[in-house]
């Protein structure tokens, strides 16, 4: 009878469940897993540190349905991917961390890297379990795969002890596993669809919001039906954005502020009333808004605000449901002096932001940078992006025209997600440019990980924005005075650390600098690094409600 070693049990397994990349740092006991996989036809990237593999995996978790997978070393090889599992399980994004664990034999007796690790892991996730055998693992790699795949999406973690990936069986012996199928797509009561469509037919002031659920239910058509269909102004959160391009005509992007305080019925579709959207309340929404509240969770439902009209269930499957009941009743809203005041403020805020993006001065302000990003990129170009001022302003400068093409900081606002998000980005999709926007400080998080962009010749297109520190720093470091807590060596030539790495890099300081090397680093389709310089004392136009404009107020920039 054929024999089998735990890690191979570990790669088949994986296989079974449709991966097909880990990323991950190998060493004591997970040596032999990687090889394994790569044996198994699954691609192992090898990153430097595990926070960038494990933000890597839960990214790509986000943009395939199938769990992102990250492979780490024992104890401190696996609690270097919490703040990756919490943010997986903030987002609602499917991810497996895999780390070894000290041996079963041994458990207790202060074994190399021994932790508690399933202690760690087990707020942030909802599964997470030790490999007690090696016949059970295709089973604890089933039970994760559901786990994070099935109702609301999220993080799994299982623990490899070294014993168990070693360990020699007969093939005969593994108890068998089934393959997960994709998740169920629960759809509404069909008198909820109906209550639903006799709430919107009553408002006066209605605003459809849509967020990532919607994004990582592929409900991108539907959506787009739904506002042909009905004529309803829409709002997407930070990564909703591109399910209806931001150029649509009934997008309030440009007059947030007076869309959410005014509207007096929201049609929330696969996005939560937290901090990003100022948890429902007044005074960034209006007293006693009414709300229809689609979630695949319906535990969410009703948080914070309470939901008139509760569905739980899949928003792609619930959205066709809406749109044929739309179409039957032949129904589309006709307030027009809402869609009219909409106009109008949206044309006041345009013509606020127009000098800042239009403005010469030197060093550049961000909306001019970003202006340049805008004239330069392609349309369909993924934009990976972290930071504070950079990440929030770009979001007013950079239309977004495709699903899931903006990916960020999420829901937690976790600094160092972007290079394993950027990485993940262009992996998943290798035609496509990807414009990983950093921050200086959220650069420097995991800065390393560019190297990982050059040894496996992915073109990305790093711009790091450079303001010498968190939220800028001086120009000139005085010593004779304790150092600003947030500042940096002055003006790092981040693109020379490129350029030792064996991909391209180039600096800017003007505009016009900035537009050439832009040009020439996505024609280069090479792994480009772009440094350009910022106005360390340029922030945010001012805004009406800064005391919750979180986002803006970590300046992670
Ligand atoms: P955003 O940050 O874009 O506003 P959130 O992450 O706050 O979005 O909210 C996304 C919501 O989408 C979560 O509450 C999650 O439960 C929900 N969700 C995830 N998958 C689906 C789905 N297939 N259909 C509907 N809702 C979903
Ligand atoms: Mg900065």
């Amino acid at each position: 009878m054929a024999e089998i070693d735990g890690a191979t049990i570990v790669a088949r397994a994986l296989k079974q469940q449709g991966i097909e990349h880990v990323f991950g740092v190998i060493g004591i006991p997970i040596n032999d897993v990687a090889p394994a996989l790569q044996a198994e036809g699954i691609q192992f990237f090898g990153m430097h540190h595990e926070q960038g593999a494990a933000y890597a995996a839960q990214c790509a978790g986000y943009l395939t349905r199938r769990p992102g997978v990250c492979l780490t070393v024992s104890g401190p090889g696996a609690t270097n991917t919490v703040s990756a599992l919490a943010n997986a399980q903030a987002n609602a994004w499917p991810m497996i961390v895999l780390s070894g664990g000290s041996d079963l034999a041994r458990k207790g007796m202060g074994d190399f890297e021994e932790m508690p690790q399933i202690e760690a892991t087990l707020p942030y996730t909802k599964y997470s379990v030790v490999a007690a055998s090696a016949k059970r693992l295709p089973v604890c790699i089933e039970q994760a795969t559901r786990a994070a795949l099935y109702g609301r999406p999220g993080a799994a973690y299982i623990e490899l002890p070294g014993d168990v990936i070693l360990d020699r069986i007969d093939e005969d012996a593994i108890e068998p596993a089934a393959t997960v199928p994709p998740p169920p797509q629960p759809q509404a009561d069909p008198a909820q669809i109906e209550a639903a469509l006799a709430a919107l037919r009553s408002a006066q002031r209605p605003l459809l919001i849509f967020g990532k659920g919607a994004a990582y239910a592929r409900a991108e058509d539907e959506l787009r039906l739904l506002v042909d269909l009905t004529g309803l102004p829409w709002l997407s959160s930070p990564m909703g954005k591109g399910l209806i391009p931001d150029d649509h005509p009934l997008s309030t992007a440009a007059c947030r502020t007076y869309a959410i305080q005014n509207a007096d019925l929201v049609l929330m579709v696969g996005a939560r009333f937290n901090w990003i959207f100022h948890f429902g309340r007044p005074p960034r929404f209006a007293p006693n808004l009414r709300v229809i509240h689609v979630d695949i969770a319906p535990e969410e439902i009703g948080r914070n605000v309470p939901a008139e009209i509760v569905i739980a269930g899949d928003a792609k499957a619930v959205l066709a449901q809406l749109n044929r009941a739309i179409e039957q009743s032949v129904w589309r809203f006709s307030g027009s002096a809402w869609v009219e005041k909409l106009d109008e403020e949206r044309q006041k805020n345009v013509a606020k932001a127009e000098p800042l993006l239009d403005s010469n001065d030197l060093p550049m302000n961000y909306y001019r940078m970003l202006r340049v990003i805008r004239d330069v990129m392609p349309r369909d170009t993924f934009v990976t992006t972290e930071g504070a001022a950079t990440m929030d302003i770009s979001r007013q400068v950079l239309n977004t025209y495709d699903a899931r093409h903006r990916i960020d900081a999420g829901s937690l606002g976790t600094m160092g997600v972007g290079l394993g998000q950027a990485i993940a980005t262009q992996l998943v999709n290798p035609r496509s440019r990807v414009l990983a926007l950093e921050g200086d400080s959220a650069f420097g998080f995991d800065g390393m990980e560019i190297e990982v962009a050059v040894r496996y010749r992915l073109p990305i297109v790093f711009v790091v924005v450079n303001n010498n520190g968190i939220g800028g720093g001086p120009e000139e470091l005085d010593y004779d005075q304790p150092l600003p807590p947030g500042c940096f060596v002055p003006n790092i030539r981040y693109e020379k650390i490129m350029e030792a790495l064996g991909g391209l890099g180039f600096f800017a300081e003007t505009p016009e600098e900035f537009h050439k090397a832009l040009e020439d680093a996505f024609a280069s389709k090479q792994p480009c690094l772009v440094n350009v310089k910022v106005n360390p004392g340029a922030r945010r136009r001012e805004q009406q409600f800064a005391w919750s404009a979180h986002a803006g107020a970590t300046a992670h920039g």
